[in-house]
């Protein structure tokens, strides 16, 4: 235990130090080190303060922060059997530590105390912050009820979660059931060469001639994309529409139907009118009431822009193939065809002008160009993995501003996607302001022995993405570790990071590293246009489709569900004014909607959309005043990047642009207006 390097003091994480025995011990020492925190806390003899209470709240567990979130990276980024295993016993260790603690009455009773003295404290906006959501954590969850109630509520919980399990091991054992095999090589026309050898090898799995095609989005997406034989997509499609609606035991109808139910319940029992009006009060959206009217706007300005796209694709296809009714199973082969024909762009063309080492330079420059940040990278730090690199970052005056750490490329052991992620939050405590130690993890195109990394277009971005809410994370600039950097609403936090995807798509930002890596030649206009013309193809039909989800989401979870009985009749009413495409009677959406029955987007898809509106009209700002204007960067920099969760994040959006998000913006770079 002496020599446990999680336990002892350290700066950088000290991965070249640690083993996998250290975890388990030093998690659960730190995990009763803060409960004595927290004891400390409740025995206080003295009358509840701001400090002695709510201050003294947010700075428990510190250390034990700092072990979790290395142990979870890496959990992430370089794992293993042996950590997988760990991993299954900190996370329940972790979850009653966080449970006892929202059930602690006698630290509820003192954070109430000073909640309700809150008017009269003279707190700062940031404290007033703070106060609100370590109170809310436990007035949500229950505290405030009567013995009766607490006990409903936690009966509630227990089947809640059983039950989204349920609804998700349905949905995974219908995707499971189903394949197409296919044994004449005249089926696999149109596919490409790649999607073909992958259905071989899942053919030679399950020990079978020719070729399986699953509901895997990797194995269903390029089929019904690409796949020539009408048929045969149908087929395809309608199972993949038909997961957990065949009235059969992995049947998902009824789990629809309790899940709404017992969320709405959970929300009266809580004081809210509905499931949305409870998750909403923590967003930047706020009620269902305003999510619905900007469901409402955006549809009623995408719909024509939509239909529009929809009879044009309709008159392609028939003039193509003859095909009179464009179906569900239709539409992203013609897409993709039409989208061939307009752009003629493929990544195979573009690639050589995005080397992953120019890319990088690029972002770098542009967060230089427009925050004043300088990237050098640096060999002291300790790192997890021989390909991580690790960066510091200096400000103009040459003060540090962060630590950065890099991690680029796929290998076993890492997980898919790419995501920014902290090992080190920031905070001013004492007087000194602790800078923070942030990572980006991705699986870019690895180098071979011929070629550098070469990025797609959609990989680069993917970096100015991660590398903008990396930027939220380096820039924070608060008191409270709880409020810093990322940790905003959930309908903001994609601000920072859709906003700076915006300068992928201009000249000037091209110019800058889009070179070709043999010959140095920079990316020719053609293509910088068509990029930019085929990232809006067919957006009324995309837009129309994300909003319909939007809708259904909150149709479910907006009002009473009670009356509801049966689901797909409830969801045709719900997806009335959306749908371009004759419905699909054997298909039912909500039945296999895992992001709002099963994960954590519930009352929360709008926000997707949501998000783009944010970032459209704040980027229309750099547009109208120079995309690397230093005033605008500074006002977002000042009023966005370092203010974390410490305001309402529309009064804060409103403090950088002087006025709300307007969607327009968002209409008018979609091409739908
Ligand atoms: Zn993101």
């Amino acid at each position: 235990m002496n020599n446990n390097p999680l336990l002892q003091p350290y700066n950088t994480a000290p991965f070249s130090k640690i083993e996998n025995k250290h975890f388990l011990p030093a998690i659960s020492k730190l995990i009763a080190e803060t409960k004595s925190e927290i004891d400390a806390i409740t025995s206080n003899s003295e009358a509840p303060t701001f400090k002695n209470t709510v201050e003294a709240l947010e700075n428990t567990g510190e250390k034990l922060e700092r072990a979790t979130s290395i142990f979870f990276n890496l959990n992430s980024a370089e794992t293993n059997d042996e950590i997988q295993k760990i991993a299954q016993e900190i996370s329940p260790m972790l979850t009653e530590f966080s449970n006892d603690m929202l059930l602690n009455e006698a630290l509820f009773e003192r954070l109430k105390t000073v909640y309700n003295q809150k008017d009269s404290l003279n707190l700062s906006e940031e404290q007033q912050m703070l106060l609100d959501k370590k109170y809310k954590a436990f007035s949500r969850n229950g505290a405030n009820l009567s013995e009766e109630k607490k006990k409903e509520l936690r009966k509630i919980d227990a089947e809640l979660s059983k039950l989204k399990l349920t609804f998700g091991e349905n949905v995974l054992a219908e995707t499971n059931k189903f394949e197409l095999h296919l044994t004449d090589k005249k089926y696999l026309s149109g596919l490409p060469e790649g999607v073909i050898e992958a259905a071989a090898q899942t053919a030679e799995e399950k020990e079978k001639k020719g070729w399986v095609f699953t509901l895997d989005y990797p194995s269903y997406v390029p089929f019904v994309t690409y796949a020539d034989n009408r048929e045969l997509r149908k087929k395809m499609a309608i199972a993949f529409g038909a997961k957990g609606f065949h009235n059969d035991a992995l049947d998902n109808q009824q789990n629809v139907l309790q899940i709404a139910n017992l969320r709405h319940k959970r929300a009266n029992l809580l004081g809210y009118k509905s499931h949305a009006h409870f998750v909403l009060e923590e967003r930047m959206a706020e009620t269902p009431e305003k999510v619905k009217s900007f469901l409402n706007e955006l549809l009623g300005k995408a719909k024509p822009a939509a239909q529009k796209e929809f009879d044009e694709l309709t008159a392609f296809a028939k003039e193509l193939d003859g095909i009179d009714r464009l179906e569900k199973w239709d539409g992203a082969y013609y897409s993709e065809k039409l989208k061939q024909k307009l752009f003629n762009l493929d990544d195979e063309k573009l690639k050589p002008y995005f080397e992953l080492k120019n890319v990088i330079n690029g972002v770098f420059t542009v967060a230089e160009k427009l925050y004043g940040l300088h990237f050098e990278e640096v060999q002291n730090i300790d790192k997890y993995h021989a390909d991580v690199k690790t960066y510091e970052v200096k400000d103009d005056e040459g003060e540090l501003v962060a630590i950065f750490y890099a991690d680029f490329h796929p290998r076993a052991g890492k997980r898919n996607g790419a995501w920014m992620t902290s090992y080190k939050p920031q905070q001013i405590k004492d007087g000194i302001n602790d800078r923070p130690h942030i990572s980006i993890v991705c699986n870019f195109t690895k180098p071979t022995a011929s070629k550098p990394s070469l990025l797609t277009f959609n990989e680069v971005t993917t970096l100015f993405h991660e590398f903008g809410h990396a930027l939220h994370g380096m820039l924070a600039n608060t008191h409270y570790p709880s409020l810093s950097g990322t940790s905003v609403y959930w309908d903001f936090v994609e601000l920072p990071s859709q906003i700076l995807e915006n300068w992928c798509y201009e000249k000037e930002t091209l110019e800058l590293f889009a070179t070709h890596y043999k010959t140095g030649e920079v990316i020719p206009m053609e293509y910088v246009e068509k990029i930019k013309d085929s990232a809006t193809f067919l957006e009324g039909m995309a837009t129309l489709r994300q909003l319909s989800f939007g809708m259904l989401d909150m149709a479910w979870h907006g009002s009473d569900p009670s009356g509801i009985k049966d689901v797909k009749a409830f969801e045709v009413a719900a997806f009335d004014d959306t749908q371009l495409y004759p419905d699909v009677k054997e298909n039912c959406m909500s039945t296999s909607f895992s992001h709002i029955f099963q994960g954590g987007y519930s009352a929360g898809y709008y926000s997707y959309k949501w998000a783009e509106v944010l970032d459209a009209d704040a980027f229309a700002l750099f547009k109208q005043e120079g995309i690397f204007n230093k005033k605008v960067a500074d006002r977002f920099k000042g009023f966005v990047l370092s203010q974390g969760g410490t305001m309402d994040p529309m009064e804060l959006y409103i403090k950088f642009r002087g006025q709300k998000p307007d969607p327009e913006a968002l209409l008018k770079r979609a091409g739908l207006l």
